[in-house]
């Protein structure tokens, strides 16, 4: 089996794994008790993971809060500030291609009275940073633009939107989900408010990630409501005891990442022309979604003309996995592939390429069942 569905979830990495169990084992303190040697090591141990992310993004520690992961960090952020700058304006931009995530927590405020900007996108992906200009107005409280896209690896201009938001004085957040390990995110380069990052998609485990909440003007981390009430985790504002080996998972993946990042691009994006140039000299109609020159390494969308992507996949799925889109909206047409003015979506299948992929068996079985099907 060649698993190539690693924007979904990754497999955890053997060096996170090990990290980890001593957590479920005996290091089994809760870092807010504070007694005895047990609790104080699992402090230490909170730190240093806060620490391995904030090196990965290039920014201070004190500014992350670790939650369950992006789906949480999206909520968290944008009904956090919605509720926080109510009275200044109730005004959010988002755009029409972000993750579920986004959108129904977008959808959500708007059945409260607040008011949403969609704004569009080219038939890339890129997210309209004019648009976006256009939009903001005197009662916008954020802007919250993916950085790249889970479908088909589009990566948005960040510094630009950045720069923007800052100019005009609105707060901007950005889902940086998919590229966090694939692309160097530096925020002491560029600077973005909040930022939403979930461990299992740079081989850490599932159910951990992190909110970044950027500094005010006074240089301090800004104070969100919390979603959940309760106790004082997290300074007040993520309520619940520390999932401690996920933290220190979560922590050893980040340094996993930034050890090896730089090697493991290079070799993707090696395998990744291989793989382009084999399919296309054995099948010249098919076609490749989102920005080739300009993407998330290894993640690649392609629409194959003349299958049913359903059926492929379920095809080859003893050999190979992979995925028509997005696993979290598979039960209805990709409105990412809508918005790139490609209405028939039923041909795409998503790809994600990691440097262990057995490229000559992916292609040489890709092709079988093509062949077959024709
Ligand atoms: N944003 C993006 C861009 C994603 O790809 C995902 C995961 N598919 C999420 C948010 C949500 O992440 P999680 O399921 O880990 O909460």
């Amino acid at each position: 089996m060649i698993y190539l569905d690693n924007a979904a979830t990754t497999p955890m990495d053997s060096e996170v794994l090990e990290t980890m169990i001593e957590y479920m084992k005996t290091e089994y303190g809760n870092p807010s008790s504070k007694y005895y040697p047990q609790a104080l090591r699992a402090q230490e141990a909170l730190k240093h993971a806060r620490e391995q992310v904030a090196e990965l993004l290039d920014c201070d520690q004190e500014y992350l809060l670790f939650t369950s992961g992006s789906t949480e960090s999206n909520n968290f952020i944008i009904k956090g500030v919605a509720e926080k700058f109510s009275k200044k304006g109730k005004h959010i931009i988002t755009s029409k291609i972000e993750h579920k995530s986004v959108l129904n927590t977008c959808k959500h405020l708007e059945k409260s009275g607040y008011e949403v900007t969609y704004v569009g996108n080219d038939e890339l992906g890129h997210v309209n940073i004019e648009e976006i200009e256009a939009a903001i107005k005197e009662e916008t409280i954020l802007v919250s633009i993916m950085w790249g896209n889970n479908e088909i690896g589009t990566l948005n201009d960040i510094e630009k939107i950045s720069e923007l938001c800052r100019k005009k004085e609105v707060l901007f957040h950005t889902d940086a989900t998919q590229v966090v390990g694939k692309i160097n995110v530096n925020l002491k380069k560029i600077p973005v408010d909040f930022l939403s990052m979930s461990a299992h998609k740079i081989y850490g485990p599932k159910g951990i990630g992190i909110a970044y909440i950027g500094p005010d003007d006074l240089g301090l981390r800004m104070k969100l409501p919390s979603l959940l009430d309760g106790g004082d985790q997290e300074y007040k504002m993520r309520a619940g005891t520390h999932a401690m080996h996920n933290i220190v998972g979560f922590g050893k993946a980040c340094e996993v990442a930034e050890r090896d990042m730089d090697l493991y691009v290079l070799q993707i994006l090696k395998l990744e022309n291989k793989f382009k140039n084999e399919l296309l000299k054995a099948r010249p109609d098919i076609t490749f979604n989102g920005d080739q020159d300009n993407k998330i390494p290894g993640l690649l969308s392609i629409n194959i003309p003349g299958i049913n992507n359903e059926l492929f996949c379920k095809q080859v799925s003893n050999e190979i996995a992979i995925s028509t889109g997005s696993a979290c909206s598979i039960s209805e047409g990709s409105y990412v592939l809508s918005n790139l003015n490609k209405p028939s979506s039923n041909n795409t299948i998503r790809f994600y390429l990691t440097f262990a992929s057995e490229i000559n068996d992916i292609i040489k079985t890709l092709l079988q069942a093509l062949s077959t099907l024709k």
